[in-house]
């Protein structure tokens, strides 16, 4: 990182403070972020999760020389195994189908792919060895075929999440069993029957607790101690508590993780988003009838601390930002290089990504493209990069929007040319009006009639 490069704060969980982000190694930034549990489409809240870490990455990516990026797939869980009987399809059919939606979900939204994705079916031999250097050092013990971590056994556990061994119990978020000696130990691997997927072991056939996948995954391609681990605020409790007291009592001289990055949560019309209340949206729900970055830009107009109200609004909002960038972006000179992201952007994300900043100064650039300054544009453009914004060109997005289909209006310019070959202008101008009427606006000029959406 050079002099001149503005210095990243980051909001750390665990210390509860903004803290400047110090590399353990500047040549190789290490992030974890908890990815999928595979048995459903992703939902507009899980997806702010990994545009949150997306576009962390992307300025790592701009700050360091080296990110490697590492986010798991849950593949193995009961909700997994419901489901695939419900829907009388096998687990291996249902994992693949919902992790390829996952990925198309997030590319439509310009999320990059981390660097490793480990699935949790393939690790099972590196949580089977965390699970044995836990019951040999006495954090964990075995009970009626299931390994339970003993809460007790490590002080600092509630760290993390700054919660006391009595609120766990009082907030019922433990699942209270016959087999366990404090009611808050939690599952390290459980017994299979037949029909259910397992593994062998030293315990029996079995197969593990969620919270062991991630310790032993993070471990595995990121080392006892890295630099961020990140999610969203429901996986601080107990999800990431656990998996601190895991990773730090198999390696009580490392770290594990450094920084704790967590987003807020997203609301829908002002309500928390849940199936019953009908206000339950997909990636997919959304993406229906919007173009998937006003979906992004949406989501951007948050700083990720803060809770965010998702509406259709505030959608059509987001959509007509992007037609302004857009616009100031047909300013854009073709013989001008590309430079780099502006440093006011830079800064201002630096400011524990304040994305509504980084917004408001592509406001700034978007006025000055507007009245003819091409160099404005291109660091428009740049900005847009680095957010992972504006990656149509003018044209594709004012067409992209068209709810006609793009081959009717070919036709109809076709007919409309015809029309005007054969004097008939009644029909030419009826053409005209009629695409105007649905939002196409034609526009004729020497290389013949091209269209756009209004
Ligand atoms: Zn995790």
């Amino acid at each position: 990182m050079s002099d001149t490069q503005p210095r990243l704060h980051l909001h750390d969980s665990r210390t509860r403070n903004t803290v400047p982000f110090v590399p353990l190694a500047p040549d190789n930034v290490r992030v974890y972020y908890c990815g999928p549990t595979v048995y459903d489409l992703a939902h507009i809240g899980n997806l702010r999760a990994m545009l949150t870490a997306d576009v962390l990455v992307r300025l790592l990516r701009h700050l360091y020389p080296r990110v490697t990026y590492v986010r798991n797939i849950t593949d193995v869980d009961d909700k997994i195994n419901a489901r695939a009987h419900a829907n009388g399809e096998s687990i291996a059919d249902l994992t693949a189908r919902t992790i390829r939606d996952f990925h198309e979900d997030l590319a439509a939204v310009s999320i990059l792919p981390p660097d490793v994705e480990p699935r949790a079916t393939h690790h099972i031999g590196e949580m089977q060895d965390m699970i044995a250097r836990l019951i040999e050092t006495g954090h964990a013990y075995e009970a009626e075929g299931h390994v339970l971590f003993a809460v007790a056994s490590y002080s600092s556990y509630g760290a993390l999440s700054g919660r006391t061994p009595d609120d766990l119990i009082a907030g019922a978020r433990v699942e209270v069993a016959p087999y366990k000696r404090d009611p808050g130990d939690f599952v390290l691997w459980k017994p299979s029957d037949d029909q259910t997927p397992g593994w062998d072991s030293p315990w029996g056939r079995g197969r593990p607790g969620w919270h062991i996948e991630c310790s032993a995954m993070s471990q595995r391609y990121l080392g006892e101690s890295f630099d961020i681990h990140g999610g969203g605020s429901d996986l601080l409790f107990p999800h990431h508590e656990n998996e601190r007291a895991q990773s730090m009592c198999c390696h009580p001289h490392g770290h594990f993780a450094n920084h704790w990055v967590h987003n807020a949560m997203l609301l829908v019309n002002g309500e928390k988003m849940s199936k019953s209340l009908g206000n339950f949206l997909t990636v997919r729900d959304v993406l229906r009838d919007t173009p998937a970055e006003a979906l992004r830009l949406l989501l951007l107009r948050a700083q990720y601390r803060s809770v965010l109200n998702f509406t259709h609004e505030g959608l059509n909002e987001a959509r007509q930002m992007l037609d302004r960038f857009y616009r100031a972006l047909e300013n854009l000179d073709p013989m001008q290089d590309a430079v780099p992201a502006p440093d006011n952007v830079v800064q201002v994300l630096c400011d524990d990504l304040n994305t509504p900043r980084a917004l408001a100064e592509m406001h700034a650039l978007a006025d000055a493209a507007m009245a003819g300054d091409s160099l404005a544009a291109a660091r428009l453009k740049a900005a847009g990069n680095l957010l992972g914004l504006l990656q149509d060109t003018p044209e594709a997005w004012f067409r992209g929007g068209a709810k006609v289909d793009p081959a009717r209006i070919e036709s109809l310019i076709a007919e409309r040319l015809a029309a005007r070959r054969a004097r008939d202008f009644a029909r030419a101008d009826e053409i005209r009006n009629d695409l105007a009427a649905q939002g196409i606006l034609l526009e004729d000029g020497p290389q013949g009639t091209t269209w756009r959406q209004a």
